[in-house]
């Protein structure tokens, strides 16, 4: 089989580009697609099995002054 392939055309429209993550809009990643991260596919997890739309504080930024 040929070492070269068509994915290495770049933008020779081989296949539709990636979508967006519909968390932070960042390129999504083949492992977690459509998340581009694990992060990410926790957060909208937790999204469903909280039910409500509001991320847990689980992962909170220490920096929040108040
Ligand atoms: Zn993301």
């Amino acid at each position: 089989m040929p070492a070269k392939g068509p994915e290495d055309a770049g933008s020779g429209g081989a296949g539709p580009p990636p979508k967006p993550c519909p968390e932070c809009g960042k390129p999504s990643n083949p492992a977690t697609a459509p998340f581009c991260s694990p992060r990410c596919r926790d957060v909208d997890l937790n999204r469903w099995l909280s039910g409500k739309y509001v991320i847990p504080g689980k992962e909170t930024d220490p920096e929040d002054a108040e």
